[in-house]
């Protein structure tokens, strides 16, 4: 009876397995033979199939969209595990594919369905999976992806229809990681540190010139990511992956521009990402992040399967080498807590240094043009032709434009747009609980300009000069201290110090800080005069400033200004940075012992 019994249970689970059709994973891409990406609900329902018919892929949503679609998420791990915690205390490496960020782009999404289909009808690549969990980000600009037409991409060579550039509030998420504008891209940042990713990958589709390679990349090996995982990059990772990509008839080359635009005979120049551009921040917040950038020109087959070869070579040498990684990633962040101690200089900017090596490029033969719209000449590619020219590269790059770390910022409590900006970014940081008066390092700027037009949304700061000096100033309870012997530090360095170009400052979150707001009365001022004149320095600058500079000499409204600068009526506030430096450790730890306990906040 019992062996009865067990029989039927046998037959009636594995029948009922066994009798339904097995479901039709074909990716979109496959159906229509190599030609379209699936629309957002489609993709939404493919991931949706993908989940329900394997165990180790889970359907998830990283937030949801200015105009209300869910951004939707696969986390793909051995276990079924959805949770970082339980996928590190495996000893697995967690790595980020993220496509469409710009939806004009879905290579990515497409390629890595077909590496999911794989994996589930095939098994092919699962073994990757005892070492690697994968997130993957099929759509991160959602509100772009449903700008769906054929129309979005004029230089781009399929597929039949795509999603535009950017989101529906027109930002570019690709300049957004640092200021984070977009809630889409506050939800990125949230997911980024909820996770510490070992590794990310930043799908595109590049616009320029053309040449026979299908796929280039980005890799920041220039001085702006740690060096362990920069020599983990140049002597592992990267001469596996050109040889492997290679024997797939898949030749890679570096992400770079030419040194004049579309002229490849003047030579390649390279360039260090900032941290407006993913690849920028992960190298910051020591990661490594490979920018995938397929040819425009090539047809959507051949750029979907370069991205499925580049990233399932690249899935394979980090499971490969997933201990190395992690131990390399751990010892970057323990760097960076220690950044100061090491060298207190830090370089906001990498240029180059002017020397070139000659490298091989696989570029395809042109014809120069002169336009009868333009009167200039154009390039007229043939890639019928391919050419191989010997071209000099100018690879390397020097830091430059260094500061000093500080040993702590402090920020006063009414810029809590910042503080926020801080608390996403997951930078420490701690309250003061009362007021501290000390000595402090103030910058001061002069002859600001604002950009004339906007940004990505905002008036940037184009042009000014500043001088830093020591103050006596009141710290205000609940002003923000920021220590700099943090793993985040050279994030927290390029948000707060205004010389780098990805600052807050820079970026316009401080311009009100530019703007006069009293003014004088010429009636008053003309008595003032006299007496400001007694003071010889003044009297000697004023002279000066008259001979020199004949704008000012014809203007009464700026003479005036400029004695009215002079008295002590003068706004003590106007271009002065609220953001504040301590640099020694002494003042640090009086502020460390008003730490408030009221907000001990990560
Ligand atoms: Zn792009």
């Amino acid at each position: 009876m019992k062996k009865t019994f067990l029989s039927l249970l046998l037959l009636f689970v594995f029948g009922n397995i066994f009798s339904q059709n097995s479901p039709d994973l074909t990716p979109w891409f496959e159906k229509t033979k190599g030609t379209e990406t699936p629309d957002y609900a489609a993709t939404i329902d493919y991931c949706k199939l993908l989940a329900a018919n394997s165990k180790f892929i889970r359907y998830s949503e990283m937030g949801i969209s200015p105009q209300g679609r869910p951004i939707p998420l696969l986390i793909i791990d051995k276990n079924g595990f959805t949770l970082p915690a339980l996928i590190r205390a495996k000893g697995r490496s967690v790595v980020l594919i993220q496509a469409c960020v710009h939806a004009g782009e879905p290579d990515g999404k497409d390629a890595m369905f077909l590496l999911l289909r794989d994996m589930i009808v095939s098994q092919k690549g699962l073994q990757w999976l005892d070492n690697v969990s994968i997130v993957f980000i099929p759509i991160f600009n959602v509100d772009g992806h449903e700008r769906f037409r054929a129309f979005n991409r004029i230089n781009q060579n399929g597929p039949k229809e795509m999603g535009w550039r950017t989101t529906a509030q027109n930002y570019n998420l690709n300049r957004d990681y640092l200021k984070a504008d977009a809630s889409e891209m506050k939800d990125w940042v949230r997911l980024f540190n909820r996770w510490n990713f070992d590794f990310l990958v930043d799908c595109h589709t590049t616009n320029g010139a053309d040449y026979q390679y299908p796929l280039t990349y980005s890799l920041e090996v220039n001085g702006n990511l740690d060096k362990g995982l920069t020599q983990w990059i140049e002597k592992g990772y990267l001469p596996y992956v050109e040889q492997k990509m290679e024997a797939a008839s898949f030749p890679i080359f570096p992400y770079v521009n030419f040194r004049n635009w579309h002229d490849v005979t003047t030579g390649l120049k390279n360039y260090a990402s900032s941290l407006k551009l993913m690849n920028g921040y992960a190298a910051a917040n020591n990661r490594i992040c490979l920018l995938i950038e397929t040819h425009q020109l090539k047809s959507y087959a051949v750029r979907v399967y370069a991205t499925y070869e580049m990233l399932k070579n690249s899935l394979e040498y980090i499971s490969n080498n997933n201990k190395e990684l992690q131990m390399l990633n751990a010892a970057a962040d323990a760097n960076s807590v220690n950044l100061r101690i090491n060298d207190p200089k830090m370089p906001l900017d990498f240029v180059s240094d002017g020397d070139s090596v000659m490298v091989e490029f696989k570029g395809v033969h042109y014809d120069l043009k002169v336009s009868e719209f333009t009167g200039q000449t154009w390039f007229l590619y043939d890639s019928t032709r391919p050419v191989s020219y010997q071209l000099p590269f100018f690879k390397s790059l020097i830091p430059e434009n260094f500061i000093e770390i500080p040993v702590a910022y402090v920020i006063p409590s009414e810029w809590k747009e910042i503080v926020d900006l801080l608390k996403l970014h997951s930078v420490e940081y701690f309250e003061l609980k009362n007021n501290v008066s000390m000595e402090v390092l103030v910058t001061e700027f002069e002859e600001v300009e604002l950009s004339s037009s906007s940004f990505e949304g905002r008036q940037i700061v184009q042009k000014m000069n500043s001088k830093e000096e020591r103050r006596r100033v009141l710290i205000s309870s609940g002003s923000i201290v920021v220590p700099t012997a943090q793993k985040k530090v050279r994030v927290l360095v390029h948000m707060l110090e205004a010389k780098s170009s990805d600052s807050y400052l820079q970026w316009g979150f401080f311009n009100s800080i530019f703007e006069q707001k009293e003014y004088t009365e010429s009636y008053v001022m003309e008595k003032m005069i006299p007496d400001l004149l007694k003071d010889v320095n003044i009297k000697t600058e004023f002279e000066a400033k008259m001979k020199t500079n004949s704008e000012f000499a014809s203007n009464p409204r700026a003479i005036y200004n400029w004695f009215y600068s002079k008295t002590p009526y003068w706004d003590e506030k106007i271009n002065v940075y609220p953001i504040m430096k301590i640099d020694n450790y002494q003042d640090f730890s009086i502020l460390e012992q008003q730490k408030s306990l009221r907000n001990l906040i990560r």
